[in-house]
């Protein structure tokens, strides 16, 4: 099940579901309306170049079984894998977790000996997408500017 979350605009929401459908095969969707979301960034340093606004997904689907493309409005189209994008997981508890050296006697968890997925994709307002992982991770919060910045341009502006 995907939870849909929107504040402003349900259109945007119903042009994106069927995309989130196709993406994951899903068998529902729920709406949830709620307040204003809090603020991403609560350090001002840490907030990425404000994206000119207009520049949206306006796609998204899933390629083979491991790559997320995204067509944008400016005409860009850009690929994701999905390893890419977790190991760009801009939570806190990853980038901590990137900034230690990394441990030779680190013993790997069962759920890192399967390849990682995607269980679902949520819009955050209009300015992020969240990722709920298949080992439950679902913290990361991905701006567009964090996706503009990660994927790698297959075409287009
Ligand atoms: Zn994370």
């Amino acid at each position: 099940m995907i939870l849909i979350t929107d504040c402003t605009d349900s259109t945007v929401v119903e042009d994106l579901t069927e995309h989130y459908l196709s993406v994951l095969s899903v068998s529902s969707v729920v709406k949830h309306r709620c307040n204003p979301p809090a603020p991403l960034y609560n350090d001002p340093e840490e907030m990425p170049m404000p994206l000119d606004p207009s520049i949206r997904p306006t796609v998204l689907r899933k390629e083979g079984d491991d790559r997320l493309v995204i067509d944008w409005s400016d005409g860009a189209t850009m690929c994701y894998t999905w390893q890419q994008l977790r190991d760009h997981c801009p939570c806190a508890g990853c980038r901590e977790e990137r900034q230690k050296p990394p441990d030779p006697f680190r013993v790997l968890k069962p759920s890192e000996l399967v390849p990682l997925k995607p269980v679902s994709i949520t819009p955050m307002g209009h300015y992020a997408y969240k990722i709920a992982w298949s080992d439950g991770h679902d913290t990361g919060l991905f701006s567009l500017e964090l996706l503009r910045e990660l994927g790698e341009k297959v075409k287009g502006s």
